[in-house]
């Protein structure tokens, strides 16, 4: 008899998680707590997995000797503490994908800039030639690709709640990009935890394995250095990439060439090569070239790599000027240290529109930089008090609305020639649009119809 297996969460990472079980000959059962979205109920019929919704029937469930948890599920489920207390196994889609594959993995997480330095190493690899595939958050999940192929590497995006249930896990690039409070309400709000879950990246790190990393991210270096001295940090290969100094053995920014010390070589590239804006994407490009090198991209291509790579969405997204008024998308901001970076971006002054789901942000960190550059803040969310009450003081014009349309119009309507207006809401999206990505969409809509209008008005 095959041996059983349960998956807690019917969207794409456990959809794919159950495919690749079954393809391994497991006996499968799939449930969900919520309703199963009709696309992947369709892929469970057709792949004749067995699977519930609406509910969770312990007895089938730990029938199981292993389950595989959704990243969505938090672990202090009353059921995940059940199945420990029965002995059962419990890992993330990443951890069982990851049994199932030669390659190399390069695996990047961070609180911030996980998806562009990963679409930004996968995009270097792919350009070169090699081997590679994308997953992790991205896309199709790893586990599904894997049931349809293997590349000899694979470039991952991986979040700490994937990382939770990671064990043997074993990148032979790790890219730890910045730890910054970021969804505490999973960690009993305590940032050890997150930062001790981003850090399960190189519990197995070995002697042929990187870890590359930003170097001015405290969290980050007080913990490698406790790492180090504990000695399970000290066989493999320490990277670190930094804004402020010049690295021996790493990367570094020298005013504005990005440079690049590694087996011997001393790469030199101007920052005006790299179409990404802000100091943030400079570690984000720094981090993502020092893997590709490592892995074999020839250095005199990349200046056409780069030329090449236009971004991503919904991260600093240029969308139009209308008028002289500058219009950003950087609907993916939800935290605060994103929100800090965008600012940054910037020499022009700032109509900054914020707000949303509060995830228990400390808006102190942007009161410099909202105090030299943010003109105008309009706070766009259902609960807006907490935004107010902060700002009220610090940004001369302040605008409450419940809608994208309205705000995006108000401030068009406070925008003079050379201004920017900046969707960057350091809150989740989930009071007014579906996700983050369904808000900039939006976002971009209420700037095309500007656009229109003002086309028709007589100049
Ligand atoms: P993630 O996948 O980790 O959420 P993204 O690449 O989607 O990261 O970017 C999310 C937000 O964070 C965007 O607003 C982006 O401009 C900003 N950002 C990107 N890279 C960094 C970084 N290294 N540090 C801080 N913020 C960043």
């Amino acid at each position: 008899m095959s041996k059983k297996i349960t998956v807690l969460g019917g969207s794409e990472s456990g959809v794919g998680a159950a495919l690749l079980a079954k393809k391994q000959g497991f006996d499968v059962f799939l449930s969900d707590k919520g309703n199963i979205p009709e696309k992947y109920e369709e892929i469970l019929i057709r792949n004749d997995i067995h699977f519930e919704e609406t509910k969770h029937t312990e007895s089938v469930i730990f029938e199981a000797s292993e389950i595989i948890k959704s990243p969505g599920i938090p672990n202090n489920a009353p059921l995940l503490e059940e199945a420990r207390k029965r002995g059962i196994n419990i890992v993330s889609e990443i951890e069982f994908a990851s049994r199932y594959t030669k390659a190399k993995i390069i695996a990047i997480t961070g609180s911030n800039g996980k998806t562009t330095t990963t679409m930004l190493v996968y995009h270097l690899l792919k350009s070169a030639g090699f081997s590679v595939g994308l997953g992790g958050n991205i896309g199709d999940s790893f586990a599904k690709q894997l049931t349809e192929q293997d590349f000899d590497y694979w470039v991952l995006e991986i979040s700490s709640f994937q990382l939770d249930d990671c064990y043997n896990f074993s990148p032979y690039i790790s890219i730890i990009l910045n730890i910054t409070p970021d969804h505490l309400d999973r960690y009993d709000y305590n940032f050890e935890l997150y930062k001790q879950a981003k850090f399960r990246m190189v519990q197995n790190f070995k002697e042929s394995d990187y870890l590359i990393y930003f170097q001015e991210n405290e969290p980050i270096t007080s913990e490698i250095a406790i790492r180090q001295k504990n000695g399970t940090l000290s066989k493999g290969n320490l990277l670190p990439v930094s804004l402020e100094q010049v690295i021996k053995t790493g990367a570094y920014l020298d005013n504005n060439n990005l440079v690049f010390q590694i087996n011997d070589k001393h790469i030199r590239l101007s920052l005006s090569e790299i179409p990404l804006k802000g100091k943030h994407n400079a570690i984000n490009v720094l981090c993502a070239t020092l893997a590709s090198l490592l892995v074999g991209v020839e250095e005199q291509h990349l200046h056409s790599y780069y030329n090449e790579f236009k971004g991503v969405e919904h991260r600093l997204e240029e969308v139009m000027t209308i008028d002289g008024v500058r219009f950003i998308n950087d609907s993916k901001a939800t935290n605060v240290d994103s929100v800090f970076y965008a600012l940054d971006s910037f020499q022009e002054k700032i109509i900054w529109i914020a707000g949303g789901v509060d995830k228990g942000n400390d808006y102190e960190k942007l009161v410099p930089l909202v105090r030299e550059k943010v003109k105008a803040l309009i706070c766009m969310g259902k609960e807006n008090e907490k935004l107010v009450a902060f700002f009220r003081k610090i940004v001369p014009i302040l605008y409450q609305t419940e809608d994208v349309k309205d705000a995006t119009e108000q401030a068009f309507e406070l925008g003079r020639q050379n201004e920017i207006v900046l969707l960057s809401p350091a809150c989740a999206s989930f009071d007014l649009f579906k996700n983050y990505e369904d808000r900039g969409q939006q976002y971009k809509k209420a700037i095309e119809k500007i656009a229109k209008i003002n086309a028709l008005k007589p100049k």
